[in-house]
């Protein structure tokens, strides 16, 4: 039985339809990715229980939540802004969802604390915590309450890049030790690739592209994908192969740059262009990122060392290169 399952979900706003099927089997941490209007927090809103949808149904292990109340659903939230009760200490926003006796509650809260790597912080005053604090105690509070499901709307989106990179991790393994089932929404795909073991790309809201993070950043289906989730050149297929439609893509890192001429016949794998002037360098830390002319077409490769000369010549794997029929 599915964890979670979009039945046929549709809303409709004035100019946005929202339309969604899948499910999620795995108790694993699943992304939501896709730009900024995209249609992630309208499916928040639509699992939440804030919104309903106008047709389909919402399953949460095989139980149709379509019309249940947002306090009866069993799903745990944690937001951007974190979203504690700035009245209240550590601990009582930690226990506010627990059913338990006095007793058992403080042993799950100091458990909870020591999970987020906040022990002894009980006592602390909410509104005395750091960003990072306050998103740890967000989720203690909000695996306190022992939800089926924890939604996590960018919860790290108001943090500094170190920051985010070490609660990040917090979030790996907190889901490695309670295996809590997360939905993990993002517009960042560096994080959706770093956290989650399968990503569903939105795009207007519809599904783009869902599979494993290496299926769409590899073998991306359209130039949206391609390029939401990296770098890449895109030409033309009959500038390079004869009789072919549509466009290829191929990332900077399949494209290996020499300053030699290439012998066509000695790379049988790769697609081998010569005399491509340099437009541009820019140094990008671990290497340089070029910009070559092909024919009145752009081509990106990466090289560790910069060229000396203007022109350059590039082998492409042909295994790496997508053809798309948009
Ligand atoms: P994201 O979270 O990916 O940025 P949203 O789900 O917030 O995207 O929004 C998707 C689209 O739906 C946007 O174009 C937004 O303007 C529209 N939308 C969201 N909520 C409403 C609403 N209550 N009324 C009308 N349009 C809405």
């Amino acid at each position: 039985m599915a964890l979670l399952e979009f039945r046929n979900v549709v809303k409709r706003y004035k100019n946005f339809t929202f339309s969604m099927s899948f499910s999620i089997e795995e108790s694993s941490i699943v992304s939501i990715l896709g730009p900024s209007g995209s249609g992630k927090s309208t499916l928040l809103r639509l699992l939440s229980g804030i919104e309903r949808p106008d047709e389909g149904q919402i399953l949460l292990n095989g139980e149709d939540i379509t019309a249940v109340e947002i306090q009866k659903r069993n799903i745990g939230m944690v937001f951007q802004d974190y979203s504690l009760f700035q009245n209240m200490n550590v601990k009582k926003n930690v226990i506010y969802g627990m059913k338990e006796g006095r007793g058992e509650r403080n042993k799950r809260c100091k458990e909870l604390l020591e999970l987020v790597g906040l022990a002894g912080y009980e006592k602390r005053r909410v509104s005395n915590l750091s960003g990072g604090e306050s998103q740890r105690v967000a989720l203690a509070r909000a695996l306190g309450a022992a939800p089926a499901l924890l939604l996590l709307d960018e919860p790290l989106s108001a943090l500094d890049a170190p920051l985010r990179k070490r609660l990040r991790q917090s979030i790996l393994d907190i889901h490695n030790s309670t295996n809590i089932p997360m939905l993990y929404v993002t517009h960042d795909r560096e994080e959706a690739f770093a956290l989650s073991s399968r990503i569903i790309l939105v795009k207007d809201g519809q599904i783009a592209h869902d599979g494993k993070p290496e299926e769409l950043y590899r073998r991306p289906t359209t130039s949206f994908s391609a390029f939401f989730l990296g770098d890449g050149s895109v030409l033309p297929a009959s500038s390079i192969f004869e009789d072919a439609n549509g466009e290829i893509f191929f990332r900077p890192e399949d494209v290996i740059v020499s300053e030699e001429p290439l012998q066509r016949e000695e790379y049988p794998m790769h697609i081998v262009l010569n005399g491509l002037r340099i437009n541009s360098s820019e140094f990008i830390g671990s290497g340089y990122m070029l910009n070559l002319s092909f024919f009145g077409n752009t081509i990106i490769a990466y090289s560790i060392l910069k060229p000396h000369r203007k022109e350059v010549s590039v082998m492409i794997l042909k295994d790496a290169i997508r053809l798309f029929n948009e």
